[in-house]
């Protein structure tokens, strides 16, 4: 395996598959399947999950509800979403853990460092919900933290697009895709991988970032094998 272990991102909206708001039952399924093939390589695998497919806080700014209540708002969606995975990964019978950055001791046991990479250790799926627990920041802000306190070889951002391309390949059809390209790069060209505070935070610290297709079957198995697929950002 070319990694030992991983951290997968995967945003609130991939959740959603066809639908327009929530969960799409089938996707879920189809992620945990996935995961499945490559925990059964012997890889470990952290997972954070984003809530954009329940509620952002840039959202409640519209709404006349407060910015900073909104994000709360929006890291309690993550949380719904990360129990939705944290089942259907355990209805296929893999061991897993919920861990939050806000404490909901009923529900999950609170993010402690040491103790997610016991879990990690220990052959189980740690996912990371309620983000950092703090408003003004994102889920891949939390990918991108999360990954350097667990040692996490490599942040899997699973997105609809297979990598990252020249412009919007669902706007531009001359876009190209690169293979890869360097975080500075990325910066020049004024690319969107990530949010700025996550990007930076990979960067500064030497943490590499795969951008890639998720709801391609095989795709993560492939990634953790080594094969190229999507985009790799590198320093
Ligand atoms: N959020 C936050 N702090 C965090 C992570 C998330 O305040 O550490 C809030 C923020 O309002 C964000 C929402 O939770 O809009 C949902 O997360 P995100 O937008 O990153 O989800 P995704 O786009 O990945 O679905």
């Amino acid at each position: 395996m070319k990694y030992k272990r991983i951290l997968l991102k995967l945003s609130g909206e991939s959740l959603m598959g066809e639908k327009k708001y929530g969960i799409d039952p089938a996707i879920l399924q189809q992620y945990a399947e996935e995961i499945k093939k490559v925990k059964d390589m012997g890889v470990e695998i952290a997972i954070v999950i984003g809530g954009g497919n329940i509620f952002r806080g840039v959202q409640a700014e519209k709404s006349g509800i407060d910015r900073v209540q909104g994000d709360y708002m929006g890291m309690l969606a993550t949380l719904i979403n990360a129990m939705a995975l944290q089942s259907a990964l355990e209805q296929i019978g893999l061991y897993t853990r919920l861990m939050s950055g806000i404490k909901i001791e009923s529900v999950c046991e609170p993010f402690i460092r040491r103790r997610a990479i016991r879990h990690l250790e220990k052959g189980r799926i740690v996912i990371f919900g309620a983000g950092i627990g703090n408003p003004y920041f994102t889920t891949d802000s939390t990918a991108a933290l999360r990954a350097i306190e667990i040692e996490s070889d490599v942040v899997l951002k699973g997105t609809r697009v297979d990598g990252v391309y020249t412009a919007d390949p669902e706007k531009d059809a001359t876009a190209t895709k690169y293979q890869n390209i360097t975080f500075t790069e990325v910066y020049e060209k004024n690319l969107n991988v990530m949010d700025m505070t996550a990007f930076t935070l990979c960067q500064e610290n030497n943490l590499p970032i795969i951008v890639f297709d998720m709801n391609k079957s095989e795709n993560l198995a492939k990634l953790a094998k080594g094969e190229q697929i999507g985009t790799l950002i590198t320093v």
